[in-house]
């Protein structure tokens, strides 16, 4: 399995090297020929309408919305949940997602005195034990449809959810150095949604 990495704006290297230590075959993607030889994407945080504004110029916009539409696994970290959700709140004017999450997400939804915090957080599904997660001007997710499992709340707020084949969380598991978040995308998501398909 070849993972790409979004790799226009944010911390696309953090999760490039989360990657590697998971042991998985990682490219940073920018160009369609990129994104043509990955069976899965990584959608790092950022800034959601830089990202996606990017992703127009670089012109891979629209097929990165049709590869999740029909079904390639991918984990979005903060930016990248906005990125996946189908609908935002606080958006910018006119601002685009890829979609395929059907989830209703708020940007810097935790306000503006605490832009960022860590939290010990327990994860539902995959591993025991708590996990450190760093908050940075995160976004929460408001509302979830059908079949979106939630993983990880704060303050009841979902702040890790899936889908059969997209992962999303508010927080960045690559500036940790525990990689579990990671395994668990490739794990857990990617390699099953996979086997699915061939
Ligand atoms: N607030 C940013 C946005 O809306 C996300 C912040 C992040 O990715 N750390 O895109």
């Amino acid at each position: 399995m070849k993972v790409g990495v979004l790799a226009l704006q944010g911390d696309f290297r953090e999760h490039i090297n989360s990657l590697i230590a998971c042991g998985v075959d990682v490219v940073p993607v920018r160009r369609i020929q990129e994104l043509n030889g990955v069976d899965a994407l990584v959608i790092p945080g950022g800034e959601s309408t830089t990202i996606a504004h990017l992703a127009q110029t670089f012109e891979i916009f629209d097929e990165i919305r049709n590869r999740i539409a029909s079904g390639m696994p991918a984990y979005g970290s903060c930016a990248g949940m906005i990125l996946l959700a189908d609908h935002i709140l606080d958006a910018a004017k006119d601002q685009k997602t890829f979609g395929g999450l059907d989830i209703v997400v708020r940007r810097n939804a935790f306000g503006r005195q605490v832009d960022s915090f860590e939290e010990d957080l327990e994860f539902k599904d995959g591993f025991p034990g708590l996990l450190k997660a760093v908050f940075i001007r995160a976004p929460w997710v408001e509302k979830v449809g059908e079949g979106i499992e939630v993983l990880a709340t704060v303050k009841s707020h979902p702040v890790a959810v899936r889908s059969k084949t997209l992962f999303a969380t508010s927080f960045h598991p690559e500036l940790t150095g525990d990689h579990r978040i990671h395994q668990y995308f490739v794990d857990q998501v990617a390699r099953p949604a996979l086997k699915k398909v061939q």
